[in-house]
């Protein structure tokens, strides 16, 4: 098959990706256990680190190619200095109709208000447990009420829907499910589970811990009211629930149980400037070189391009021939 059409970032599958996630640190304050080692993390020299002009660059490029939403990540994002300057750059970019954030919420009730102003439309906060003693357990930081009190904060703000990420473990958080399903019935959250997936942890991932999204909605649906389809897959990763007096609704990343590859419209890119067609690729495609290397917007196109082009059919977790990325998630960018 020839490559397609220009402005357009299709691939060998038919899949079309207008959705750009981008980390802009690969440093983080947290050390969740499914996702960084508690010691011995070699973060990148800063000069390796895409410049918010380079991002902003590339954003430009990006959008020329059919790109219209962009989410921030890490990392931790909201250790990135000034993060609001890199929003407001991005809003400024013709054809972006969508920038969120995805963040452990430790910085983001002193930095909302900065984010908001200059063009953030959602944020996802992730938030693993309801007990602060098994948060900290988790996330091996004592830092529950300062999470809480952010969620609390931006409740007041009009950026929305607020999404609350939560990795459910096996034996770890599995008995907050109900707990949760209740927060996203009392308030205006999305609370979505994701699938605990086989990336960066050195928490010894096995396919016992991951709890599947059926399992949860039947326990759900077991102990409260039940939950109400909002939506089959769409391009979206998340089947979307809610409750029938529900105020929030309930979203299901099933990553490890029932991939989403085959309407998978996501790109990435990490904060070293490379491109990565999927969490699980096991190639990237170095853009920061080529930028600072003087590239021509051109030159960019073309390549990123046929980067996304040879867009990998989908993951193998959990099956013969998976190769676990070397790179953390953290690295990545989640
Ligand atoms: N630091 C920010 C945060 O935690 O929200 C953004 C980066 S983090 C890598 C993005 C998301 O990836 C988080 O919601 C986190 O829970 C999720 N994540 C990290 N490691 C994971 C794993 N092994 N399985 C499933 N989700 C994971
Ligand atoms: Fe940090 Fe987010 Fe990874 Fe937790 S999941 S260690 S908060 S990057």
């Amino acid at each position: 098959m020839d490559l397609p059409q220009t402005g357009i970032l299709r691939d060998t599958f038919g899949r079309v990706a207008n959705n750009l996630r981008i980390s802009v640190t690969d440093r983080c304050n947290f050390r969740c256990r499914y996702c960084m080692p508690e010691e011995g993390m070699v973060w990148l020299d800063r000069r390796e680190l895409l410049t918010y002009e380079e991002i902003a660059r590339l954003v430009h490029v990006f959008a020329g190619l059919g790109i219209d939403k962009i989410r921030l990540t890490g990392g931790e994002p909201l250790m990135r200095r000034e993060l609001h300057i890199l929003v407001e750059k991005i809003a400024r970019v013709p054809g972006i109709k969508d920038i969120a954030l995805t963040t452990n919420g430790f910085f983001l009730a002193e930095q909302a208000v900065a984010l908001y102003k200059a063009g953030l439309t959602r944020v996802t906060v992730s938030l693993d447990s309801l007990n602060p003693k098994v948060f900290a357990t988790m996330v091996r930081r004592d830092y529950f009420h300062k999470v809480w009190a952010a969620l609390e904060m931006i409740e007041n703000l009009p950026l929305r829907p607020i999404k609350i990420n939560v990795v459910i473990i096996r034996g770890v958080n599995d008995n907050e499910i109900e707990n949760f399903a209740r927060l996203a019935r009392t308030k205006p959250f999305i609370v979505r589970f994701i699938e605990f997936m086989p990336i960066g942890s050195d928490d010894g991932w096995t396919i016992d811990k991951v709890f599947p999204t059926k399992e949860i909605i039947d326990r759900i649906n077991s102990t409260g009211p039940e939950l109400v389809p909002l939506e089959a897959h769409g391009v979206q990763p998340a089947d979307r629930y809610r409750f029938e007096d529900g105020l929030g609704e309930i979203g299901f990343v099933s990553s490890v149980s029932e991939p989403f590859c085959s309407t998978c419209n996501r790109i990435r890119i990490t904060s070293d400037g490379k491109l990565r067609t999927c969490l699980f690729s096991l190639h990237e495609t170095d853009l920061k070189t080529m930028m600072r290397a003087g590239s021509t917007e051109e030159e960019l196109r073309e390549v990123i391009s046929k980067g996304v082009w040879s867009k990998e059919e989908g993951h193998l977790i959990n099956r013969p021939g998976f190769i676990r990325p070397e790179r953390t998630m953290s690295q990545i960018g989640g």
